[in-house]
């Protein structure tokens, strides 16, 4: 089921329906807004044999849903590897494939997902085929930004930008599925149905978690016992023991820096820590609006200094200090 993306449906129906496809898109945006779903759609859409399309009961539908449609063919890292990439091997294979007659489809579809998972060899052995695919064969590409693409494959694209879900449609989905706070995931996705599911999954629980750490690291009477943390934190060898939990802080220090702009705002309604209004009133009170555009920006420095891999410890120990210093402040 896609929730929301109701423009970008329309226009690819429009598209196919009058034989009109690029023959290469671009599908951008966050995780969990359903891009990969929208591609399977367009694949059965294209090649369902039943009047209202896609049927889901057809055989082409049945064989795309089940991934064992010859003609829709998708290119992702291999999950039993630990490099999540995409060589030029399986980008050559795909192209030999891609020159043979089509099976049974009415248009052989490629996926690529993510896209920017091609290394630069293989995104450059891609180029050629993505330019002049054979005839009645379409490529879609995923990817959460196009900026991590090599600006010739974009150029070869058209480019469909997916927004935000409709949290109220996010909503009423999570109520079909008996989920629990289903108000609050909803309102705490940011419109990513993927994201969720993932809240109403159990990590509701490890955000409140990771908030009651953040509060605890952000009001301890000494220095010590932040930099302990830190350090405890992502002392193991591998960066992917850390990460996750110190992206998660960050995000849930993120929504309390938006909940003080919404407080400021006067529009309580709308908090994502509605459960911690005190809590949101005396951040507001510290950190408003000096403080909130401060610790964001040492928010942004964090992420980029991770994205280059630097020391985790320093990064968490920058950001927190920022951010016990702004609400010491006003102490
Ligand atoms: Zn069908």
């Amino acid at each position: 089921m896609i929730l929301g993306h109701t423009a970008i449906l329309e226009r690819l129906k429009a598209a196919a329906d009058r034989d009109g496809l690029h023959h290469a898109y671009l599908f951008e945006g966050p995780e969990g807004l359903g891009r990969r779903l929208v591609a399977d759609w367009l694949a059965r859409y294209v090649n369902c044999t039943s009047e209202s399309r896609p049927c889901g009961r057809c055989p082409q539908c049945v064989r795309i849903a089940a991934g064992t449609h010859p003609d829709v063919i998708v290119l992702e890292p291999d999950p039993t590897r630990a490099s999540q990439t995409i060589g030029v091997d399986a980008v050559r294979e795909i192209i030999r494939q891609s020159g043979y007659h089509r099976y049974d489809s009415k248009r052989r579809m490629i996926i690529v997902d993510p896209a920017d998972a091609m290394l630069e060899p293989a995104a450059n052995a891609l180029l050629k085929t993505l330019e002049e695919p054979p005839e009645g064969t379409g490529f879609v590409l995923l990817t959460t930004s196009a900026r991590r693409l090599l600006p010739t494959i974009v150029s070869r694209c058209q480019r469909v930008r997916f927004g935000a879900v409709p949290i109220e449609a996010i909503r009423g989905w999570l109520v079909e599925r008996g989920a629990k706070d289903a108000d609050l995931c909803a309102r705490l996705s940011l419109g990513s149905p993927g994201r969720a599911l993932e809240l109403a999954d159990g990590g509701l629980e490890k955000r409140r978690e990771a908030r009651s750490t953040l509060l605890r690291l952000a009001s301890a009477g000494t220095l010590k016992g932040l930099f302990d943390y830190d350090q405890n934190l992502t002392k193991g060898t591998s960066r992917s023991d850390w990460l996750p939990e110190a992206t998660l802080m960050f995000e849930v220090l993120e929504e309390l820096l938006r909940d003080v702009a919404v407080h400021a705002s006067g529009a309580n309604g709308m908090l994502l820590h509605a459960d911690q209004p005190d809590l949101v009133a005396d951040w507001s009170a510290r950190l408003w609006p000096g403080g909130v555009r401060q610790v964001q920006q040492a928010l942004i420095d964090a992420r980029d200094q991770l994205e280059v891999n630097v020391n985790g410890r320093l990064v968490l120990d920058a950001v927190f200090t920022k951010l016990r210093a702004e609400l010491g402040e006003h102490h």
